[in-house]
């Protein structure tokens, strides 16, 4: 592939060379690649927009069919990019190409996860009520709901997923599947890598013969960014990555003459309640699989395990000790980017000047990041935010608390999380119903004996949470439900079954099946699914 450092809008490669150049770096070296990429000017942001504009309604009308056809060319083609692609990504980032393949795949089986759910068609929720003509005192008319499209959305991918949470990551994903048309920010942390992604789409929208403007891709800086969002005819945002860059997005999306949604999926600290019961007979076990969800992927991961909570006892003490080993042994491996680094030395400094925090762990080779960890007392907890605050590295803090009333204390000021995980017997998870009713409240995944790093693709999975961690907590940016995100109910009145869309008309079999009076009965989902699953 040649890399041109262009922006895709509407289906044209363009790039005003007298704009500030922009470089893509060597994540470990800082040595520039030759080609440079061209920040893009306001009218090249404004043209982007319109280009997606342009395309919504012709992309939006399209079948499912076709949709599906879609999403499955975008995934084929991501899966037959060459070992270029992979070495790319990995000069960007310092990820290993193991890691990349793997997110290659995952990226791949999410665009074919939303190409099912198109297929499925219950995304559009669609709702019926009948006309009662008879109905006293006043007649029924007939009502028919069912969700479409937004329009444009403006995409922002994060650094640490370069190819899952970036160019064709799931908010492209979900935002095509749902119909509408999309621009991407890239990422300056990996334009080569967006490049090649961005070019897998054009195939496949020459492929599927999709309308030009369904995909567009910009680069540029914040500022680009921040020109995107007011952009009129942008009219959602999918955004992943720091809590600083999605609030600020959001606060300029709400300032617009028309405010539109912005789903920015930011940071977390994912607490682990260790119970008691949990230390006795496996606190060595715990503290070497926690020590191996701090330190996967150097720690660069939005779930990482960033606070753990105990109480005071010998066996709490015994497991801080091999914690403390199992981090000291971490391989120190190389981070995103220079910037990354010093913002993770940065965040340890910060927690290091807080009152009651310890620094136990601080290993660092050749410039390469290895295991930290922090001890910190209730006071320390209790008192000062920036426990709760991400340190986005391979980093984690136990703090050691006086009895287990303070793990209901924490749970009930506690931040909005991404996950929290609750360490215990099963026993203890009744005793302590009330903790979890908390927990509950407070994230998007709730984990029994398991670690939050690894999130599954599929139906049932949540990857969200009330703010911080997302600044809108009904949604999910990972698995087929983050497609409702784009998507907005509309509803028919009176309209003549022939001229109503397909998913609404009387004819469609899933109708009949699913849909009484508008509510869908657990035995009518059933048959669905049955009805489905056998078609
Ligand atoms: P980032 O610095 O916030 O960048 C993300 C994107 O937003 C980039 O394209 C960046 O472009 C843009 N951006 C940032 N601030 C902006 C602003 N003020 N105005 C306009 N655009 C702005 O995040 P990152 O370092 O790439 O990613 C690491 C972070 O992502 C970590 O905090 C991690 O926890 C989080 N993350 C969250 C999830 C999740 O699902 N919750 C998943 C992965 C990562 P510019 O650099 O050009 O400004």
């Amino acid at each position: 592939m040649t890399t041109l450092g262009h922006h895709y809008i509407g289906g044209r490669r363009s790039a005003c060379a007298s704009n500030r150049p922009l470089f893509s770096l060597d994540a470990i070296t800082g040595e520039r690649h030759a080609v440079s990429f061209f920040e893009a000017s306001d009218a090249e942001v404004a043209a982007a927009a319109r280009a997606a504009y342009e395309a919504f309604p012709a992309y939006r009308s399209l079948s499912p069919a076709q949709r599906v056809d879609f999403l499955e060319a975008i995934a084929d083609e991501i899966d037959a990019l060459d070992a270029s692609f992979v070495a790319e990504a990995s000069r960007e980032t310092a990820l290993p190409a193991a890691r990349l393949e793997g997110e290659r795949k995952r990226t791949s089986g999410q665009l074919r996860l939303f190409a099912a759910t198109v297929r499925r068609g219950d995304f559009h929720d669609a709702r019926i009520d009948r006309a009662q003509p008879d109905r006293k005192p006043l007649p029924r008319p007939d009502l028919r709901q069912y969700r479409i499209g937004v329009g444009p959305v403006a995409v922002f991918g994060a650094s640490n997923f370069p190819i899952a949470f970036s160019v064709a990551g799931g908010d492209t994903a979900s935002a095509l599947a749902a119909g509408c048309s999309v621009v991407v920010k890239a990422h300056p942390g990996h334009m080569v890598t967006a490049e090649y992604v961005a070019d897998a789409i054009e195939r496949a929208i020459a492929k599927t013969d999709m309308p030009a403007g369904t995909f567009n891709m910009i680069y540029g800086t914040a500022a680009t960014g921040a020109a995107l969002v007011q952009t009129p005819e942008i009219r959602a945002v999918g955004f992943t990555g720091s809590l600083a860059g999605g609030r600020a997005l959001f606060d300029l999306a709400q300032a617009r003459p028309e405010p539109i949604p912005v789903f920015a999926e930011m940071s977390s600290v994912n607490p682990v309640f260790v119970l008691p019961s949990a230390l006795i007979g496996r606190g060595a076990q715990i503290a070497r699989e926690l020590a191996a969800s701090v330190t996967t992927g150097c720690g660069q991961l939005c779930t990482n395990p960033g606070l753990v909570l105990g109480v005071r006892s010998p066996e709490f003490d015994a497991f801080v000790s091999d914690l403390r080993g199992a981090l000291e042994q971490a391989v120190p491996q190389a981070m995103l980017g220079a910037g990354i680094r010093d913002n993770f030395r940065h965040g340890i400094a910060r927690l290091r000047a807080v009152k009651g925090v310890e620094v136990l762990v601080a290993e660092e080779l050749d410039g390469r990041i290895g295991g930290h960890l922090l001890k910190a007392d209730r006071r320390a907890l209790f008192e000062s935010s920036a426990l709760e605050e991400e340190v986005f590295g391979p980093s984690t803090i136990v703090v050691e608390l006086d009895s287990e009333a303070d793990f209901h204390a924490f749970a009930r000021t506690m931040r909005g999380q991404l996950t929290a995980t609750v360490l215990a017997s099963e026993s203890d998870i009744e005793r302590n119903a009330s903790l979890i009713a908390l927990l509950e409240e407070k994230v998007g995944r709730l984990l029994f004996n398991g670690y939050p790093t690894g999130v599954e693709v599929s139906d049932a999975i949540v990857h969200g949470g009330p703010y911080p961690a997302t600044t809108d907590a009904r949604g999910t940016s990972v698995g087929s439900v983050a497609i409702g995100r784009f998507l907005r109910p509309v509803c028919y009145q009176g309209y003549p079954d022939a001229n109503l869309p397909l998913a609404l008309q009387d004819a469609n079999p899933l109708n009949l099946i699913r849909l009484i009076d508008g509510v869908p009965t657990r035995e009518a989902v059933r048959a669905t699914q049955t009805a489905e699953a056998t078609s």
